[in-house]
């Protein structure tokens, strides 16, 4: 996934940890927003809705059993191997982490700005508000995409 991310655009310090304490990731720069995906990977990776900020590779330390998981031709997603936390979610050629917010206390004040793939979500877990918002074909029309259909 890549919902026109910025990062950078922030150089306060984030530290943030898996629910088991094993993984730590520290952060120099990141956009301090928030931006949902509904699309089927997602809800399947989250258990619910996915939700990340971004943060450049400048300055990040990870630490910790981080496993990959390769979920398609074109992105990698990572998660802590002893927890089971999801940590992020990055787009092959981008340097920038989708970060998972829950990790970072400090992610909790970010606002909301996008939210795609809306017309898949689980109906209860629609955002209100008036950040932007895309459907699953406004979203497939200009950006790369595993179609839920071909999904196992
Ligand atoms: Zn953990
Ligand atoms: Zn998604």
């Amino acid at each position: 996934m890549s919902i026109e991310a910025q990062a950078g655009t922030t150089s306060t310090a984030l530290v943030g940890r898996c629910l088991c304490g094993a993984v730590t990731i520290r952060v120099a720069e990141h956009d301090p927003e928030l931006r949902v995906c509904h699309c089927a990977m997602c809800r399947r990776w989250t258990g619910s809705l996915y939700a990340m900020f971004a943060a450049g590779p400048e300055g990040l330390e990870i630490d910790g059993p981080v496993t990959r998981y390769r979920s398609s031709a074109f992105s990698e997603r990572a998660f802590c191997g002893s927890c089971g936390s999801h940590l992020w979610l990055r787009d092959d050629g981008d340097e920038a982490y989708e970060l998972m917010p829950g990790l970072f206390e400090a992610a909790r004040a970010f606002p909301l700005v996008s939210e795609i793939y809306t017309d898949r979500a689980i109906a209860a877990l629609r955002l209100p508000g008036e950040h932007t918002r895309h459907t699953r074909s406004e979203y497939e029309a200009c950006n790369p995409f595993v179609s839920e259909e071909d999904l196992p």
